[in-house]
């Protein structure tokens, strides 16, 4: 891993720079890559893409909550998003963080959270995407995943290509609608693959598992080597377009989401959007450090400094205290 990826990384799990982006709002270049702040701004931007042909999967931002009454405002503000996508009849459905519902207070807590939602979701006939998260969280996610799908169907998780267990999930929840990823957290060395060549490797290789032996594979990644081979795959092997759709993030190459869904593939957007941006913003900054230029360049202000500048030194007198111990 290299140095800017781990500093943006530790940007993204600094809890005193979070509090202070919340209470800033989005204005440090991030409301290119978060579609506002409301459900109203957020049921805006949806409209836009459903009139392109394009579908939505929604994220009312928030992760690593670590107290009962903000994980029950979550699902407060989650419900009120199900009801947003009903009543305003979006092609639409949700995305969510186990940890934004309370999966670090207490599982049961958590389980009953996430069963409110998928039920209400249920009645409406949406879906419920369970975000995967870092591997502490991983199994206790699928143990809730599971739990619910004895009484749900409208629920599905993420596989992420990156870790060395990947290839056993894929294949347990062949069943699952599945969303698969390469990754995003940065993950232990006996736990997961560390260089790009082995993470895409085994991307590829759990996407056409998938494709060819499960239910319906949302292809995640903004990685056109990928895409081209999926457009390859799927030809080959008689694949139909209703077994599966591309998704990428709100706000990332824009013309081949609206490319792709041009060629008569189904397309998904990621829609992330909330006061609660800041973990999501910095984690797309260490994933693709030019995504800086592409982000922050109209919009590079004092804040963005100061922020910038603060993780900086933190980073720095973190590594310098490290190299002292060593
Ligand atoms: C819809 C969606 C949902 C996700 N959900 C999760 C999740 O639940 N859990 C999780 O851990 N991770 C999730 N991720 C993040 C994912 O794991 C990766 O970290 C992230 O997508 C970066 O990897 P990549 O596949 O896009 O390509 P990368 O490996 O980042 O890039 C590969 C190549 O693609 C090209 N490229 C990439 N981005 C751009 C760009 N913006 N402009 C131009 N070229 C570009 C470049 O040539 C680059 O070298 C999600 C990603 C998406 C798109």
């Amino acid at each position: 891993m290299n140095v800017t990826k781990d500093f943006f990384m530790m940007l993204s799990q600094n809890r005193m720079l979070n509090g202070a982006a919340k209470r800033w709002g989005l204005k440090l270049g991030a409301q290119s890559v978060v579609a506002g702040t409301t459900v109203e701004e957020m049921v805006q931007s949806i409209r836009k893409l459903n009139a392109i042909g394009i579908s939505a999967t929604i994220d009312n931002l928030g992760e690593f909550v670590f107290d009962k009454n903000e994980a029950l405002q979550a699902k407060t503000q989650i419900l009120a998003v199900i009801e947003a996508i009903h009543e305003h009849e979006l092609d639409a459905h949700i995305s969510l963080k186990p940890t934004q519902l309370g999966l670090d207070v207490d599982y049961d807590f958590c389980l009953e959270n996430l069963r409110e939602i998928v039920s209400v979701a249920h009645q409406h006939s949406i879906f419920v995407n369970f975000d995967m998260e870092d591997h502490a969280h991983l199994q206790p996610s699928f143990d809730i995943l599971e739990e619910l799908h004895k009484d749900y169907d409208n629920i599905g998780t993420v596989i992420q290509a990156y870790f060395f267990r990947a290839e056993e999930d894929i294949q347990k929840y062949k069943n699952y609608r599945l969303r698969i990823v390469k990754g995003a957290y940065k993950e232990p060395e006996n736990l997961a693959y560390q260089t790009k060549e082995d993470i895409d490797a085994n991307y590829i290789k759990l996407i056409e598992y998938h494709l060819l032996n499960g239910a319906f594979t949302s292809i995640a990644t903004h990685d056109h080597h990928v895409i081209n081979h999926v457009k390859k795959f799927v030809k080959e092997h008689g694949i139909p377009n209703d077994k599966f759709e591309f998704q990428m993030l709100y706000g990332f190459r824009k013309d081949m989401q609206l490319q792709l869904t041009r060629e008569g593939y189904n397309f998904c957007t990621y829609v992330p959007f909330g006061i609660d941006w800041y973990g999501y913003f910095m984690r797309r900054l260490a994933e693709r450090p030019q995504n800086l230029n592409l982000i922050v360049k109209q919009t590079f202000n004092k804040k963005t400094n100061t922020m910038i500048g603060l993780g900086a030194g933190a980073f720095l007198l973190g590594r310098m205290t490290k190299k002292a111990k060593r």
